[in-house]
């Protein structure tokens, strides 16, 4: 879609994650920890236990988004790959959200026009618009919508009845202007590109 614009925070690639073990078992941060280094990366100690209670996962997930690289430091199968599936889920649900939330709203659907002519029961016609005649707008072919041909030919007898009485009389202003008008919607249909039957 042309008109959405995509939230600048979440554009460009997700942080590319790794899960490692703990160099130093002795000096190890509190879980949770989070240590980011100037080159983008951003270390995040996730200790032993899976799912931790007290870890706000969307939070989480928005606060390491901008980092190039993230590495889980801390049980790589009980706690490094489940988050890392977590995390990876979190920013594609954060980014759905946004693409969503970036989306113009959606107006109602205006009602497809009808045929609206009274019926012979009295009710509205509720045929859709042009039904039957080869346009959309209109009433139906049951109530006055007529076809192109149709149409062609009331506007050729009345510019044809006009210059058989432009003859013998001087038209009225209103005459001339009733000619004019179905002259050119003589040329506006015979212009239109034929439909093939
Ligand atoms: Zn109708």
């Amino acid at each position: 879609m042309p008109t959405t614009t995509k939230p600048p925070q979440l554009t460009g690639r997700r942080p590319n994650i790794v899960c490692r073990r703990p160099d130093d078992t002795q000096h190890l941060p509190e879980p949770g920890t989070i240590i980011e280094t100037a080159s983008g990366e951003a270390m995040v100690y996730v200790g032993d236990c899976w799912p931790d209670p007290h870890l706000d996962l969307s939070r989480l997930a928005a606060r390491l988004r901008p980092a190039r690289k993230v590495i889980l430091i801390g049980d790589i199968w009980a706690v490094g790959r489940p988050l890392k599936y977590a995390l990876c889920e979190e920013w594609l649900r954060q980014k759905r959200e946004a693409r969503l939330a970036a989306r113009p709203p959606q107006l109602p659907k205006a009602p497809a026009p009808r045929c609206g002519q009274a019926r012979q029961d009295g009710k509205p016609c509720g045929l859709p618009a042009g039904w039957g005649t080869d346009g959309a707008e209109g009433p139906c072919k049951h109530h006055g919508g007529l076809s192109a041909a149709r149409r062609l030919g009331e506007h050729a007898l009345t510019v044809s009845r006009l210059a058989q009485k432009a003859r013998t009389t001087q038209l009225t202003p209103r005459e001339r202007l009733e000619g004019a008008i179905a002259l050119r919607a003589v040329i506006v249909e015979l212009r239109k590109p034929r439909r093939r039957r």
